[in-house]
């Protein structure tokens, strides 16, 4: 069975016309799909009923099933889904002032093991087809806001669900490109970031891309020995190695496109003034400009970690802010549902939940 929500325009125009149709089916068809984000054959109604009956026995709209919702507190929403293989997706809508976030996985479970994500727990189940890719966007935005109704202040996309989006490189350059479609979802690139643990030919691979998507790097730790305990991919690709790899990348930035790093605040682990002292002259060293985004570590039972309080939080800022480094707090959001970063895991039990 294709599944034709992880099909290009044109790759849908050659699936239809491979079975006899004219290509304005086609096109139809993408756009019933991914404007109209529509999810069975049998809601086209503006297909002839043979057609669809012919498109029931090769192909399918849709593979994704939504196993449960959680909605947080703070309007943040968790989706469970199910591959067709039974496997976990999980997705989270975040409502915010002034633009709403959908954040993805691209894939099910994560091979990487980075000790203060509860995901890693899961070890890698798969990686995402570009299809699941979009089908999670699609189904977020349904549920945010009607079947097919436009988000009222356009939406961004963030790949910093479960799994590692760079260990599934082209699936995920592949599902930004046809989101990016002005006939379908058309979510450019800019309005999508990527966040990677660090694999670095694929950070130098992005350099070379012109329609990629935001970066961010995941970097939790100023020095080698700390990264390779929290982090282990950092024994494969060192932090002098990712950050070499980073200035090559921050060179060709153009205009409005975001470039960022991500540090996880774990109390009494790395959140030192000397930490932060090392993680300014890391960056400086590397002659890098792009801010740091300071994310409180989300607490889950089985990790061993707690979150910075916040004034740890603000002295860390301003070390690094008073040696140039831009630096941002970001807010966690959806803790009370297990949907915010590192702790997606498929929780499905949590005391006080409301699933719907
Ligand atoms: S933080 Fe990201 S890369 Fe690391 S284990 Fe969790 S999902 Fe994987």
């Amino acid at each position: 069975m294709t599944n034709l929500a992880g099909l290009s325009q044109a790759e849908l125009i050659a699936f239809i016309e491979e079975h006899g149709e004219p290509a304005y089916r086609g096109r139809q068809i993408f756009g019933a799909l991914q404007h109209r984000r529509l999810r069975s054959f049998d809601e086209m109604t503006d297909l002839p009923k043979a057609l669809r009956g012919r498109l029931h026995e090769t192909a399918t709209a849709s593979t994704l099933t939504i196993e449960s919702r959680y909605l947080s507190e703070d309007g943040t929403r968790r989706f469970l889904m199910k591959t067709h293989d039974n496997l976990p997706v999980e997705t989270v809508f975040i409502p915010e002032e002034h633009r709403d976030t959908i954040c993805f996985s691209s894939q099910s479970g994560c091979p990487l093991q980075c000790t203060f994500c509860l995901t890693a727990q899961l070890g890698l189940l798969r990686s995402l087809t570009p299809g699941e890719i979009i089908e999670q966007i699609i189904i977020a935005l349904n549920d945010a806001y009607g079947v097919g109704e436009k988000p009222p202040r356009g939406a961004n996309l963030v790949g910093m669900g479960a799994g590692e989006p760079f260990l599934n490189f082209e699936s995920l350059i592949k599902a930004t490109r046809i989101m990016a479609d002005p006939q379908g979802l058309f979510i450019v690139p800019h309005r999508v970031t990527v966040s990677t643990a660090g694999v670095v030919p694929r950070i130098r691979e992005l350099a070379t891309i012109p329609d990629r998507p935001n970066l961010a790097i995941s970097l939790g730790a100023p020095t080698n020995e700390m990264r390779d305990e929290l982090m282990p991919i950092n024994k494969k690709w060192p932090l002098e190695e990712l950050l070499g790899a980073c200035k090559e990348f921050e060179e060709t930035l153009k205009p409005g496109e975001r470039f960022t790093f991500e540090y996880v605040m774990l109390d009494g682990v790395n959140d030192s003034n000397e930490q932060a002292r090392q993680l300014a002259n890391l960056l400086n060293r590397h002659d890098l400009h792009a801010k740091v985004n300071l994310i409180p570590h989300n607490p889950a039972a089985p990790l061993p970690y707690q979150p910075s309080p916040a004034t740890r939080v603000e002295m860390f800022k301003s070390i690094l802010e008073s040696k140039g480094v831009r630096t941002f707090v970001r807010r966690p959001r959806g803790r009370d549902i297990f949907a915010a970063c590192g702790q997606l895991a498929a929780v499905t039990q949590t005391a006080g939940l409301r699933a719907s």
